[in-house]
């Protein structure tokens, strides 16, 4: 876990006066929490990245660990703020966006198109706090280590990946899997080989599912990848075989001759529950919610050892882990099951498409 002295934030880019005064505000209660400001940190945990409609200049991260808030003054709500602001956040290479209209509102972005807002007023920067610090202080956990030993009766696949398959056509069925915000067509290619390093996606695409293979291995999709097309082991079906803590990288057993793809950023999530219960044999996660579940309480990022547990505690305390349903607040749902038709079975015809934001 993080400690202390490593919460070391510093701004970057010229603030207009409003976005300023804001920073001033938030510096003060990032302080008072153990965060310490450093005017030219090289490697700090936390950067707060003034931007303008006209100079979205983006903080070109050392190290992954990194978490960019971009902050951007606007004079008013947007019809449609994802699709205004959405291309500022990844413009800007950030993790987080913050539009502050002052005097009103701040709406924040994240990548996974989570969308919500703070009214101005009592406790505004201590609440604004709340929302950032629970993703400024997460670790991600994105590196892949590939080995080359998957046994060759498993190269083209088993009953399970096929399986695996026909579940992600489903979920093309059931249209939960919306088409990605195009974010290569507003990135430079260089921009957009940095984006998919630093968050460790292949693009963005929503959901993902993983079948038990073992008592320690399971197969996931890979990051990017359309989820209802789901065949080629290796580069749309890997095999994880563990999590090495030291070097906090999720190890894939591949087939030779393939150049493999990513695995989903959240298969530390899948591990950490497969791990735990022998019992589960599935795991599906979509964009969409239903009504009553168990909700985490903290909004963390996808990929996140934190989001991990905190989705881990919650199918935990459920009476039974094998058929949890567990909500990703303001994100998305985690379903374990038996197996890929016990999940299926349970969610057909519940489930619904909107996220609500809170
Ligand atoms: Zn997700």
């Amino acid at each position: 876990m993080l400690k202390q002295d490593n919460l070391v934030f510093r701004f970057h880019g010229k603030p207009t006066t409003s976005l300023d005064t804001l920073a001033q505000k938030l510096r003060k209660v990032l302080e008072a929490h153990g965060y310490h400001y450093s005017r030219i940190s090289r490697s700090p945990r936390l950067v707060l990245n003034f931007i303008s409609n006209d100079a979205v200049k983006s903080y070109r991260r050392k190290a992954q660990a990194t978490f960019v808030l971009s902050l951007l003054e606007a004079s008013e709500v947007s019809q449609d703020p994802i699709r205004a602001w959405y291309p500022y956040l990844v413009r800007a290479l950030s993790n987080m966006l913050l539009v502050y209209i002052p005097g009103s509102q701040a709406h924040f972005l994240t990548l996974d198109l989570g969308h919500f807002v703070e009214s101005e007023g009592e406790g505004f920067a201590e609440r604004l706090f709340k929302r950032i610090n629970p993703m400024a202080s997460s670790v991600l956990v994105v590196n892949n280590r590939f080995e080359q030993d998957l046994e060759p009766e498993l190269w083209e696949g088993d009953e399970l990946t096929r399986a695996l398959s026909v579940a992600g056509c489903k979920l093309g069925e059931w249209s939960l899997l919306p088409a990605a915000f195009p974010i290569e067509e507003i990135l430079s290619a260089e921009d957009f080989r940095h984006v998919k390093r630093l968050y460790g996606i292949g693009g963005l695409s929503y959901g993902n599912l993983s079948v038990r293979e073992d008592g320690s291995r399971f197969w996931m999709s890979a990051s990017g990848v359309d989820k209802s097309k789901l065949s080629e082991i290796g580069r749309d079906i890997l095999l994880v075989k563990d999590y090495d803590a030291t070097a906090n990288a999720i190890v894939l057993s591949v087939p030779p001759n393939v150049e493999p793809r990513r695995v989903s950023v959240d298969a530390i999530e899948h591990w950490l529950i497969y791990r735990e219960h022998p019992e589960v044999g599935a795991i599906i996660h979509v964009h969409a919610w239903m009504q009553g579940v168990p909700t985490t309480q903290f909004q963390y990022p996808c990929g996140t050892y934190q989001l991990g547990q905190a989705v881990a505690e919650k199918v935990r305390q459920s009476p039974d882990p094998a058929s949890a349903v567990v909500g990703l607040k303001n994100h998305g749902l985690t379903v374990t099951g038996r197996n890929l038709a016990h999940i299926l079975d349970r969610i057909d015809g519940k489930l619904i498409k909107q996220v609500p934001m809170e």
